[in-house]
């Protein structure tokens, strides 16, 4: 099946403990990517019963060394030293086509030393909002854990009220977050923390390891720091450029290799509005739409604490290299978002007025209360046949035609490089005619919780070809109307 090898068992024992999957009552395969599992190096695919054993982890794969691996985490601003993978299991690591090492894990599994009062499991809603959500991210491009199956427990867990149980198969460039080094770092652990660092720079940052030498280590944690930094930037402006409000940006929740990772309370945004909240546990609105890079920025404070302990040197020099380094964030942030700008404009790459263009959008759309995925697909098909049934489209989406009629007099003048094929294919690319709108990913998860998998089927297969404006993308694309919007989402664990 999988030629797994246990990477992580190598690392130090306090980050990682044994555990093994619970058996469920009467698994059920629900959906299996073949074509994740085909870069994953699966070449024949058994029968759906033994999937659905494998999946659900009533069968053990071959070669599988289930573990649940240690973290801690600010949750909502507050530190807990121990939380862990309560219910998930890391199978093992793969690698894929590209030579690259992939974990496969489990989650809903059962619980694990780490479970606390918790029972391990997992509702069938959220496997499913996480299965389509992170397959939808993957197509339109954004760094993030894949979903490789999901099954049916056919077992009921304990919510309010009861909710048919399910397991997800996650596949993760790796399952380190900033939490990890805090649970090293809080306990004092310098030769885990340092280990940590070495197997993150060996898997994810290779380009480093000449970076600092024993006699010199500074120089490779700040590099280490830095190209973390790089990735959460880069990720949250592509969040940022899709609507996308990931809702629970716990340290524990980021990922040292820069993909979305946790897909708990996340959800779209649609008519644009910039401090959007949609998760009905972020009341605080912390991780509001646009407080998402001042969070990322927060976050890796918290990772550069950890490396800081590890560091030479006096405390001042630490603390001002490490200040240092953590204040060029804004900058490089800026520089990811007017790259995305310019792409989901139709602008020359990179180009210098894509950003403050952008922010007229935005204001734009904020006053016209625009559906901000059906705005800009109107814009690419505005740039692809320019006319005035194109800009009519456009300007009927918004209830201040106004202000958009006046943006899109500064847009014609902004786009220098009008019929540039590879520019308008960048555009393309960056503006999505289909992304999963909540209230679609609601009415499929409720009609599979009675049983009917059509609707997740058919958003799944619109969702993963978000560019294709097909009939069907369409029908399933339109923004909600005021009876279909969900306002809040739960993260349902
Ligand atoms: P999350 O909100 O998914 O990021 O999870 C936060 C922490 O709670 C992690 O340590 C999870 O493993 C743990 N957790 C969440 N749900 C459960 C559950 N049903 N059983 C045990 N642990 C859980
Ligand atoms: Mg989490």
């Amino acid at each position: 099946m999988f030629t797994f090898h246990h990477r992580y068992a190598e690392l130090p024992a306090m980050l990682w403990a044994d555990g093994e999957p619970t058996p469920v009552a009467a698994p059920g395969l629900i959906v299996f990517n073949t074509a994740l599992a085909s870069d994953l190096g699966m070449e024949a695919q058994p029968d759906d019963a033994r999937m659905a054993g494998y999946f659900s982890g009533n069968q053990p794969l071959p070669g599988a060394r289930p573990m649940a691996l240690a973290y801690a985490g600010h949750q909502f601003g507050n530190f807990v030293p121990k939380l862990g993978d309560g219910r998930a299991l890391l199978l093992g690591d793969v690698f894929d086509h590209q030579g690259h090492r992939r974990d496969i894990q489990l989650k809903g599994s059962g619980r694990t030393p780490f479970s606390r009062g918790g029972d391990g499991r997992a509702p069938l809603g959220p496997v499913l909002r996480e299965y389509l959500v992170s397959e939808a991210m993957a197509a339109l491009g954004i760094p993030t854990t894949r979903a490789l199956a999901a099954v049916t427990t056919g077992e009921r867990v304990m919510r309010m009220p009861a909710e048919p149980g399910a397991v997800i198969t996650r596949v993760a460039a790796s399952h380190l977050r900033v939490g990890t080094f805090q649970f090293a770092a809080v306990r004092g652990d310098h030769e885990a923390l340092k280990a940590l660092v070495e197997h993150a720079i060996e898997r994810h940052y290779p380009e480093l390891a000449r970076e600092g030498n024993d006699e010199a280590p500074n120089a490779r944690y700040l590099a280490f720091f830095e190209a973390v930094m790089h990735r959460q930037a880069y990720l949250v402006a592509r969040w940022m450029g899709v609507g996308f409000i990931h809702g629970v940006m716990n340290t524990d929740n980021v990922s040292i290799a820069g993909e979305t990772l946790d897909y708990g309370p996340c959800a779209f945004m649609e008519a644009f509005a910039s401090n959007t909240v949609l998760s009905s546990i972020d009341e605080g609105g912390r991780y509001a739409f646009d407080q998402q890079p001042a969070m990322a920025r927060w976050n890796l404070a918290r990772l550069a604490e950890c490396l800081m302990m590890v560091m030479d040197g006096d405390e001042k020099a630490r603390v001002d290299e490490a200040t240092a380094a953590l204040s060029r964030f804004d900058a490089v942030f800026a520089r990811e978002r007017r790259n995305v700008s310019a792409d989901k404009l139709g602008l020359e790459a990179a180009s210098e007025g894509a950003t403050p263009l952008m922010e007229a959008l935005e204001d734009a759309m904020q006053r016209g209360r625009m559906d901000m995925t059906a705005t800009f697909a109107a814009l690419y098909r505005l740039a692809v046949e320019p006319g005035d049934e194109r800009r009519r489209d456009l300007l009927a989406l918004s209830e201040a035609p106004q202000a958009l009629s006046d943006w899109l007099e500064r847009w014609q003048h902004a786009r220098v490089t009008d019929h540039d094929a590879e520019r308008l294919a960048a555009m393309r690319r960056a503006n999505p005619v289909i992304i999963p709108r909540n209230h679609r990913v609601h009415e499929a998860i409720h009609a599979a919780e009675d049983g009917d998998f059509q609707p997740f089927y058919a958003l799944l297969s619109a969702v993963i070809q978000p560019f294709e404006d097909t009939p069907e993308a369409r029908r399933l694309g339109t923004p909600a109307t005021a009876d279909e919007r969900v306002r809040r989402t739960f993260c349902g664990t």
